[in-house]
């Protein structure tokens, strides 16, 4: 009798116990707004791990001629005299393996004015940004193609170059170092609707900088999320992202746009790795864009962590994150809709990229889509908010004028399509 009591009770307390688990686990998924941990198909390890940290100097040579990487961004780990006039510059990654983005900066100068031949010699990598020249750091001109020849192993290249008693500034893109980066976010202050603010610091205590296009009244509204420079070379992802957030600031319907809307902008997200002359990860020698699963670097944390609690805090809803890249040309890389069925505003992509082929002339949309694979924030997106996710990819040569375009245009028509719905 008593057992049967016994088990009768404990059967009881079990159902109990169980309908409170119940109710945790549904409150648990109901409010389940927090930063999520990810499983993606292909995890990627993104510990931290060793890099080579490049000496700063200046290199002189018996020729007279002088090369120098003491400045943010700059990369040059070697440079030697081969003869009176050849000299050869050696790139390195900061570790390996890294996927092939030789970024190389570095300054040179010499006694007398004269032809130099610089072969960029690269260890763990191949030749891939064409030289972008500079006298005072600031406006660049590309190198002509006659004046670049490559080896016959087409890994390293040999410049032909006019270098005299003032400086020569070379690199691979036109160097967007914090500084400047910092320059053009303070120069957003006091615009409307805009706030600037950081977020924290990056590992090795660089500012992680953010952007807010608000009316101030941002409970409940449509949050749209732009991520830039996780890649460190990437400079014409981040030159598509600062046409393309400077058009929202200047848009006709801002103002309309915001009664609903709130965009959210993180600017600079390795900042470390930028001015470190990086060709791709950050300090600890991770590719950030592969850390949107665990977070295990403080640079991807900050950001997962403040835009979450962001949303959370306004009871927000994430509509949409876009990645800006570069890459060998332009592409949207998106989510395969045959695969992930985004529950924010699936019908969006189809509409805006019709919209960019009919506003700019002679454009057709690239895009390529995929699946769930590896930790990225196209795919974090979804997984963390459900929402669409599109890394917006820029080539390594799109002319800067055609940048400007297709960010301004594809801001335009974002905001349009957005206000429209889906009709
Ligand atoms: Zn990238």
């Amino acid at each position: 009798m008593n057992s049967y009591r016994n088990s009768k009770y404990q059967a009881t307390t079990n159902i109990v116990l169980c309908m409170v688990l119940i109710v945790m686990f549904a409150s648990c998924e109901f409010s389940g707004r927090g930063l999520k941990t990810h499983d993606f198909p292909k995890p990627v390890d993104t510990h931290t791990k060793a890099i080579e940290r490049q000496e700063k100097r200046s290199y002189h040579t018996e020729a007279g001629l002088t090369a120098d990487n003491r400045f943010d961004a700059a990369r040059l780990n070697n440079f030697v005299q081969i003869n009176d006039s050849s000299f050869l510059a050696e790139i390195r990654p900061e570790n390996q393996p890294v996927n092939n983005s030789a970024w190389y900066a570095f300054k040179l100068w010499a006694e007398d004015s004269a032809t130099r031949y610089i072969t960029l010699k690269y260890d763990g990598g191949k030749h891939r940004y064409h030289p972008k020249l500079s006298d005072d750091g600031e406006n660049w001109l590309r190198l002509n193609d006659d004046a670049l020849i490559y080896d016959s192993d087409s890994i390293n290249v040999t410049l032909q170059v006019e270098i005299g008693p003032d400086t020569l500034w070379i690199a691979g893109q036109e160097i967007q170092d914090t500084e400047r980066v910092h320059q053009w976010w303070e120069g957003l202050n006091g615009q409307s609707f805009v706030t600037i603010d950081t977020i924290g610091r990056s590992a090795l205590g660089r500012k992680m900088l953010f952007v807010e296009l608000s009316n101030g009244e941002q409970k409940d509204n449509d949050v749209i999320v732009i991520l830039s420079r996780q890649h460190p070379p990437e400079v014409t992802g981040f030159l598509a992202m600062k046409a393309f957030v400077e058009s929202l600031i200047r848009a006709k319907k801002l103002e309309a746009f915001l009664e609903n809307h709130t965009v959210l902008i993180y600017p600079m997200i390795n900042p470390d790795g930028v001015d470190m002359g990086h060709w791709r990860h950050n300090s600890g020698g991770v590719d950030l864009n592969r850390d949107w699963a665990y977070y295990r670097q403080p640079e991807t944390k900050l950001v997962a962590t403040h835009l979450v609690d962001w949303v959370n805090e306004l009871q927000a809803n994430v509509l949409l994150g876009l990645d800006f890249h570069s890459t060998y040309k332009d592409v949207f890389y998106t989510l395969d809709e045959n695969e992930i069925q985004t529950k924010t505003i699936p019908w969006f992509r189809n509409q805006w990229f019709a919209a960019l082929e009919s506003k700019i002339e002679n454009y057709l949309t690239n895009e390529k889509p995929a699946g769930l694979r590896t930790p990225v924030t196209k795919g974090w997106f979804y997984s963390q908010f459900g929402a669409e996710g599109i890394t917006y990819e820029i080539g390594d040569d799109t002319p800067r004028e055609d940048i400007k375009r297709i960010g301004k245009i594809s801001a335009e028509q974002m905001i349009d399509i957005l206000m429209k719905g889906n009709e």
